[in-house]
């Protein structure tokens, strides 16, 4: 449970997977039972980060300290830089009955964790899909696939994300950074996974089912395949940034005085700076 009483599925932090640097966080929210959600994320601050809401169903309603305010629906992303503060509300609303999403929090490097605060709001029809011969569709948030760049641009970790879906016995590759931390989040079907280390080399025969978060540490090569039914996966991956964090809740600094400064600015008024 979040914010005031959401319901969702979280994949790290957890006692099993703390952060994959530079991502702090991952979660999947959505149910057919508006309950669970409703209640919504009430005005709340963060520090030190940033946020990415993509969502598939269903709005969310969202206001800031910055003045932005609007609706973000299926298939649109809002790219936050929280940097040195902001204040801001996240209310789920359903349409026909549905609603579901994904946030990914994303760590500032020590320079940029006082930066001004940042929005990019992306309309879902700003995000280009490549469709490859191998049965794979793609919807580019951030990085590049043959040519074609996501809106997402200028985000300190360098990060892609991608949205696949895969037809039933159909496969996706790709080269990725060796120094980047991969991540895939399968949120339909079932898939296996490889990459060019082999690391991976006793889980090909095993399919793995949604929902599941499927860490690729090694290597600079991601294989997926699909089995009998269609599959859809998000990649994401990012530069870590090898540098030590302390978080508290919304805020995540470098240090322990920071989070204290933090608190202290929160009580003092001069958390946000318009
Ligand atoms: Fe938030």
């Amino acid at each position: 449970m979040e914010g005031a009483g959401v319901r969702l599925k979280r994949s790290f932090p957890t006692t099993a997977l703390d952060y994959p640097d530079p991502f702090l966080l991952f979660d999947h929210f959505g149910s057919d039972n508006p309950e669970d959600y409703l209640a919504g994320f009430p005005m709340h601050p963060h520090r030190g980060i940033e946020t990415v809401t993509y969502m598939l169903a269903g709005e969310v309603n969202h206001r800031d300290s910055l003045g932005n305010a609007g609706t973000i629906g299926a298939g649109d992303v809002q790219w936050m830089t929280a940097g040195r503060g902001i204040l801001h509300e996240e209310m789920p609303k359903p349409l026909q009955g549905q609603m579901e999403g994904f946030q990914l929090w994303v760590n500032l490097p020590s320079q940029l964790k006082m930066t001004h605060p940042r929005y990019q709001e992306i309309a879902s029809t700003s995000i280009p899909e490549v469709i490859l011969p191998e049965g794979a569709s793609i919807r580019v948030i951030a990085g590049e696939v043959e040519g074609a760049r996501g809106p997402v641009t200028d985000i300190a970790a360098e990060p892609t994300y991608l949205d696949i879906h895969l037809q039933p016995h159909s496969s996706f590759s790709r080269q990725v950074e060796s120094d980047h931390t991969v991540l895939a989040y399968l949120y339909r079907g079932q898939a296996t996974w490889q990459t060019a280390s082999g690391k991976y080399d006793e889980q090909r025969a095993a399919l793995i089912s949604a929902p599941a978060l499927i860490v690729l540490d090694e290597g600079n090569w991601v294989a997926v395949q699909s089995a009998g039914e269609a599959a859809r996966f998000l990649l994401m991956s990012g530069k870590p940034m090898h540098e030590p964090i302390v978080r508290y809740g919304p805020f995540v600094m470098n240090t322990q005085a920071e989070i204290v400064q933090t608190l202290k600015d929160l009580r003092n008024g001069t958390f946000v700076v318009t």
